[in-house]
């Protein structure tokens, strides 16, 4: 384990404090005025483990240390990568899997199939579910930084930085601006996937306690009403007011308890150009046609899906609309047949 005092010390230091130490292990530490300010602490200051008069403590547990890896944790770390290991999707594989790609409302061709590289960005977000437990993880996500297509977990391990040589660095720069929209479009509902199970058990032991505190305070109040000895009317009314009233607040406590409250934040995020194969594709509807690029990334089964056109999802089996072949997902467009409801077009 660090010592607290060293690494709040290098954590004030890599933003610019300077340090000095001074005898009987205190540090003195002169920081800018931003800094000062963000921690709540004096332009001059004196830092020990345990602090003590106008020293300040940053042991285990004390709101400076908290601070300091509080802001370390929003340091984010982003870097670019080049995948090296995975082999190119074999263009064999990628043309035989979009002669069966389906357009559920039309026809498909394929013009080309070809070679090439593509930048997709990937997050990891780590989410922290808390209600009368808690459960805590790491989600991936992916996207093709220009048109915001979803990559398949394959690709994502392949991403995986804990393999080694898997990557090399990809020193010209890589970023594409926009794609952090398309994370931002896809990651709520990647949350409410990961955490679903999560929220169905908390909703399950919320019902069960509930039931037995109802139930609980429904034979009190039975027993109220059917007193062993005699008691006085206003009496029992009042103290079967006192248990209902009771009871109500104890299913409020019960409420707030099991509400799952959640928070996700981005821990790692890397720009990689992969190697892909991208189909070209001709697609038809009534009298109307347009282009298709599916891509395939390195590691990926399967296509990346597209984006909705008419909504914030992803589609594997697009319908189109009649009006201008906007790419649909399967809830706007539940059904292939008739004339689809197009939420782009607005009609
Ligand atoms: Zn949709
Ligand atoms: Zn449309």
């Amino acid at each position: 384990m660090p010592d607290p005092l060293a690494f709040t010390a290098q954590s004030l230091a890599r933003r610019g404090a300077l340090l000095e130490a001074e005898d009987g292990g205190e540090v003195l530490a002169l920081l800018p005025p931003e800094l000062s300010r963000e921690m709540g602490l004096a332009e001059e200051v004196r830092l020990s483990a345990v602090g003590g008069g106008d020293v300040v403590a940053c042991g285990l547990g004390t709101p400076l240390l908290e601070a300091v890896v509080g802001a370390a944790r929003r340091e984010v770390p982003v870097t670019a990568a080049r995948m090296k290991r995975e082999p190119s999707p074999k263009a064999g594989y990628a043309r035989s899997l979009a002669e069966r790609y389906v357009i559920r409302n039309g026809v498909a061709e394929v013009l080309e199939v070809a070679g090439g590289e593509a930048t997709y960005l990937v997050a990891w977000l780590a989410y922290v579910a808390e209600a009368d437990e808690r459960h805590e993880g790491v989600v991936a996500l992916g996207v093709h930084a220009q048109e915001g297509a979803v990559p398949d977990e394959g690709f994502i391990a392949a991403c995986d930085v804990g393999a080694e040589g898997a990557l090399a660095p990809w020193p010209e720069s890589a970023v594409v601006p926009g794609a952090e929209r398309w994370l931002a479009r896809y990651a709520p509902e990647v949350e409410e996937r990961v955490l679903r199970g999560v929220r169905e058990a908390t909703a399950r032991r919320h019902a069960r306690d509930y039931e037995r505190m109802a139930a609980y305070y429904a034979a009190m109040v039975a027993e109220a009403r059917a007193p062993r000895r005699r008691v006085d009317a206003a009496a029992m009314e009042a103290k079967v007011r006192h248990l209902v009233a009771e009871r109500d607040s104890k299913l409020r406590d019960l409420a707030d308890r099991f509400t799952l409250r959640v928070h996700t934040r981005l821990a790692a995020a890397l720009w990689v150009a992969a190697p892909v194969a991208r189909v070209r594709m001709r697609v038809r509807r009534r009298k109307g046609s347009r282009e298709l690029e599916l891509r395939l990334p390195a590691g990926a089964q399967v296509f990346d899906r597209l984006p909705c056109e008419g909504c914030l999802g992803t589609t594997e089996r697009p319908a189109l609309c009649d009006e201008r072949l906007h790419v649909l997902c399967e809830t706007c467009v539940p059904l292939a047949s008739g004339r689809p409801h197009c939420p782009a077009c607005g009609t």
